[in-house]
């Protein structure tokens, strides 16, 4: 059985920038939600005892698949975005990552402008991430449960966009949702 792993910070840790109530929601109904049906939907297949990140793996672009997929991507983005966010985090990261950021983006600021317009740029649901392959940082965009690890990407931070993320705290401002994941919560260490 695949399992709800625990949030790593209590439900009010993100206030003001994102509250208990929707952290309740979005972890214990949502998150869960996408675990619950993952496990109902594995029951019986070559899937059931695989780690998580091999079952999205081996079903992302099979259409047979798609609502393992769905599901087994949705359990893993979302673990890995509580993981993204910290109590007073977010500015610019520091010591290794920060001279990789300007090797491959030219600046901080220019990190931050592409991220931005990654995530504020993605239209209806997805996510948008910091990731690095062969050595090298690049900001990403992804659909609905689409996720870099299915493209051999390593994913460093994420930032979830799905309106269920942030509308009981900024309604139809996502941009300010975006900018308070970067200015307050990303965890760069
Ligand atoms: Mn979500």
């Amino acid at each position: 059985m695949f399992e709800l792993p625990p949030l790593p910070y209590p439900m009010d840790a993100l206030e003001p920038y994102i509250s208990e109530n929707t952290m309740s929601f979005h972890y214990g109904k949502h998150h869960k939600a996408y675990v619950d049906n993952l496990n109902k939907l594995v029951k019986d297949t070559e899937f059931e005892n695989m780690p998580l990140e091999d079952v999205v793996k081996n079903t992302a672009g099979r259409k047979e698949f798609s609502g393992i997929f769905n599901n087994a991507a949705q359990a893993w983005n979302h673990a890995f975005f509580w993981n993204s966010m910290q109590k007073n985090g977010g500015g610019e990261p520091t010591g290794e990552l920060k001279k990789k950021i300007e090797r491959d983006f030219g600046s901080y600021e220019n990190f931050r402008a592409e991220f931005k317009n990654a995530a504020t740029g993605q239209f209806g649901s997805g996510w948008a991430w910091l990731v690095e392959k062969d050595g090298k940082l690049s900001v990403m965009k992804t659909a609905n449960a689409d996720t870099p690890i299915a493209y051999g990407y390593k994913p460093l931070i994420t930032v979830d966009v799905w309106e269920h993320a942030y509308y009981l705290d900024y309604q139809n401002r996502r941009p300010d949702f975006v900018d308070a994941f970067l200015d307050h919560l990303v965890r760069w260490n």
